[in-house]
């Protein structure tokens, strides 16, 4: 069973995303880096900003990240998550992927005890159809 129920939106692959999205579905977390220069970056783009070059090349991220920020939604934005309020949106970022952040919720954990800079690991949403969202709850609830 999925995080959020099956009415909500699912991702739908744009141009730059799909590789991004392709990595979800086989549960691997990877983000897009420069292959002239390897700078990282995400989401995915057609050409670096540091160098301008095209060739990208894609990196396995870590499965912890640590919290750069995050709101706590109390407004269902879309009908099908009404039933899931409150819930974290946050803002991740990897210490070993400079410049990569991704936008993922924070699970398992009262919305009131999310901090920044917290540790959390991450998990795979089975949202169906073969698809896995990438999403992260804090350690210490992985040891309790
Ligand atoms: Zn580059």
């Amino acid at each position: 069973m999925s995080y959020f129920p099956k009415e909500m939106p699912r991702p739908v692959p744009a141009m730059n995303d799909t590789e991004f999205l392709r990595g979800c579905a086989e549960r691997h977390l990877r983000f897009q880096a420069c292959a002239a220069c390897g700078m990282l970056r995400h989401p995915p783009m057609p050409i670096c900003s540091h160098c301008h070059s095209t060739a990208e090349k894609w990196v396995e991220a870590p499965t912890t990240a640590k919290v750069y920020s995050f709101t706590v939604v109390h407004h269902a934005s879309h009908p099908a998550v009404k039933a899931s309020l409150p819930y974290v949106v946050a803002l991740l970022e990897f210490p070993a992927l400079p410049g990569v952040r991704l936008v993922s919720n924070i699970t398992h954990v009262d919305p009131s005890e999310v901090r920044i800079g917290m540790q959390v690991d991450l998990w795979w949403d089975d949202i169906g159809e073969d698809m896995f969202l990438p999403r992260f709850r804090p350690m210490e609830k992985i040891k309790a």
